[in-house]
């Protein structure tokens, strides 16, 4: 059977995670974290780059540093993960969909500026797929009405928007090492970056259970204790040094997901052609890093067919998000601002294909022979 994904797997990871379990410090911020935590800063070009327990975690730690109030409205696609709108309920937000392109299946930048009234706080780009939104257009609204921007990068490590990383771009930056994304740190994990400076020092603080801790470890201040509210987003070493192994390779990984989905691309182009898919769209000024191989088929009954005719061939491909103004805690935390031409119809004919680092050819091969068996 051709599951529908694997965890990402170097090989590197088990010397590097025996390593950390040996060290006298086993819990945050230790050896792995600070070198994960230096490449990312290193990498996405950001101020500071914190690890978290999870992309949630990220997301919960961001809507805390621009002080979310009961009431304050947040403006974000309705076809996102839950984690999105939660980390922002949790506050007393009121989550504000706006309608998604059909193309990119990413928030539609033009549909932002009718939905902003004088509570809203901020705006939170989704790059699903590890596609980009149009990054130019939103932080140009968000300056023109003093919004903070979070980018829900969970997807886009390694991808980028005119040559700027993911995640860079906005004030702030979330992503996901859950063993479903691109590169893991052991199954659960995630990661927040900060790129604008004012950030930083409450970030350690939230981050460090209220304390200036982080203060304290780089002789900053005498002893630490309680300065602010906070919570515990920390992972322990270990799981930094699992995400160590595949930070290493991580060039590795992105050229043979790139080259997996490619190949789909390929093989599947004479469906889209004569009309029978929708393939995804990568906009000329972003480059992807094959997070998801997805298609589009004609409507909700035939995704269900196919789905049928997958699992008979023993192909494991699954449909993504339920929009969540339509989910059964979509009415009492959030509003669809404006007409939902897209975000239904088009979440309905979605499908997402199997797709791993190290997945072969002869796999790809069967899913792709499984497709053009329906559609002849
Ligand atoms: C995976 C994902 C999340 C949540 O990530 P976790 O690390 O599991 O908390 C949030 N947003 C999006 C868009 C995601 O794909």
């Amino acid at each position: 059977m051709i599951p529908f994904n694997k965890p990402p797997y170097t090989g590197n990871e088990d010397q590097y995670v025996i390593s950390a379990m040996r060290s006298p410090k086993i819990s945050g911020d230790g050896e792995f974290s600070k070198r994960c935590q230096a490449w990312f800063e290193e990498t996405l070009g950001c101020k500071k780059a914190l690890l978290t327990p999870s992309c949630t975690h990220a997301l919960e730690m961001a809507a805390l540093l621009i002080d979310v109030q009961a009431g304050d409205e947040i403006i974000m696609p309705s076809y996102t993960f839950v984690s999105t709108a939660n980390a922002f309920a949790l506050r007393g937000a009121k989550i504000v969909f706006v309608d998604i392109r059909p193309d990119t299946m990413n928030i539609d930048e033009n549909l932002i500026e009718a939905a902003i009234t004088p509570k809203t706080k901020a705006i939170v780009p989704v790059h699903y797929a590890g596609v980009a939104c149009e990054m130019d257009p939103i932080m140009d609204i968000a300056a023109r009405h003093q919004l903070f921007v979070i980018e829900d990068a969970a997807q886009g490590m390694m991808a980028t928007y005119k040559g700027r990383p993911l995640g860079s771009i906005g004030h702030m930056g979330a992503f996901s090492f859950h063993e479903t994304k691109n590169y893991t740190s052991g199954g659960e994990g995630g990661l927040l970056i900060i790129n604008d400076e004012r950030f930083t020092n409450r970030a350690e603080i939230i981050r460090e259970k209220g304390t200036n801790r982080s203060q304290f470890f780089r002789g900053m201040v005498d002893k630490y204790s309680w300065v602010d509210i906070g919570s515990s987003y920390l992972p322990c070493d270990i799981q930094a040094a699992f995400l160590w192994g595949q930070l290493e390779k991580s060039d590795d990984i992105n050229k043979n997901r790139l080259q997996t989905w490619l190949g789909y691309y390929e093989a599947l182009l004479p469906l889209a052609s004569s009309g029978r898919i929708t393939l995804p769209t990568i906009p000329d000024d972003c480059i992807h890093n094959a997070h998801m191989f997805y298609l589009k088929v004609r409507d909700l009954d035939e995704r269900t067919r196919l789905l049928e005719h997958f699992k008979t061939s023993d192909v494991y491909a699954v449909f993504h998000y339920v929009p969540l103004h339509s989910a059964v805690a979509g009415p009492k935390f959030s509003r669809f601002h404006g007409k939902d031409r897209y975000t239904t119809n088009d979440s309905e004919r979605l499908i997402r294909l199997p797709i791993w680092y190290g997945m072969l050819e002869r796999e790809r091969k069967r899913v792709i022979d499984s497709t053009l068996e329906f559609f002849a």
